[in-house]
């Protein structure tokens, strides 16, 4: 494949990603508090996660393994390897989701998105990158990893308030306080969005940027509908509290 016909894919699905932004406005992933009978059979919440996420984890991989990269492509791939060694194999055996389904219809939309964006991602760095050693003196670099890994640490202490706020078998939903849920009600999804931008600027190609695209596509409108769930489900839910930007938005 040249580089051409690469980038021709890229931009498909980047606007196939927009347009499932748009489509997310209507229809709300059914899963987690927002799951609801109907879109078919259903397979446990935390078998879900680890079936969704490891395309991410093994295509990466695999790439990493297989081929010759630059020792910036080499960086780069380590980066993504970290985020979904946690989300594939930590995170599902840390959730306290006892006894929760996930539709079998989510698992498999979820397994395409990671399939191809972690495959376009993957294929770049094995067959098109050209970074040099002097990537790693680039604004690009710093701003990128300094903007990924502020934003893994809030991810982590974000995710770690919600999963702890059950006792290990409890399966209802509590108010999250401390941190910045005191300002916004998904600082979880706000900071996975900044990881992905940090990870983009570090990259600084197509397909990270794809991969961005899509990431928005999918949180944005679920930090929405959370931040409006909770405001319906909680008649005590604090009034200034926003969903994703304090005192904005
Ligand atoms: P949620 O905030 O919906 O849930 C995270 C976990 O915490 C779930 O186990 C949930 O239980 C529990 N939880 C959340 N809020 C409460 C509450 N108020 N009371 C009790 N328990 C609660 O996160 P998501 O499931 O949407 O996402 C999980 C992680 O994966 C996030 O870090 C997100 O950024 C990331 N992600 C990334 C995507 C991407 O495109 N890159 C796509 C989707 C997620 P329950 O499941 O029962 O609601």
């Amino acid at each position: 494949m040249s580089l051409e016909q690469f980038n021709s894919i890229c931009i498909i699905w980047a606007i196939i990603g927009i347009a499932t932004f748009i489509l997310l406005q209507f229809v709300t992933a059914p899963y987690g508090r927002h799951i609801k009978k109907g879109w078919g059979p259903e397979i446990s919440n935390k078998l879900g996660w680890i079936l969704m996420e490891l395309p991410s984890f093994a295509i990466i991989l695999y790439f990493y393994l297989n081929f010759s990269q630059s020792s910036y492509a080499q960086f780069l791939s380590i980066f993504w390897l970290i985020h979904y060694f946690n989300r594939t194999f930590i995170f599902p055996f840390r959730i306290r989701t006892k006894g929760k389904k996930m539709p079998l219809t989510i698992v498999f939309s979820a397994i395409f998105f990671n399939f191809i964006n972690a495959g376009l991602n993957g294929y770049f760095l094995a067959h098109f990158e050209n970074y040099s050693e002097l990537a790693f003196e680039n604004w690009t670099f710093y701003l990128g990893l300094t903007i990924f890994v502020l934003s893994f640490i809030t991810n982590q202490i974000s995710d770690n308030i919600l999963i702890n706020l059950r006792k290990p078998n409890e399966v209802g939903y509590k108010i999250p306080n401390g941190f910045l849920f005191k300002y916004i009600s998904c600082p979880n999804h706000l900071s996975e969005m900044f990881q992905w931008t940090g990870f983009a600027i570090m990259a600084w190609n197509l397909p990270a940027t794809c991969f961005l695209i899509w990431t928005v596509a999918n949180l944005l409108p679920r930090a929405l509908k959370h931040h409006k769930w909770y405001q319906e489900y909680f008649d005590d839910y604090p009034k200034n509290r926003k969903a994703i930007i304090p005192k904005i938005w």
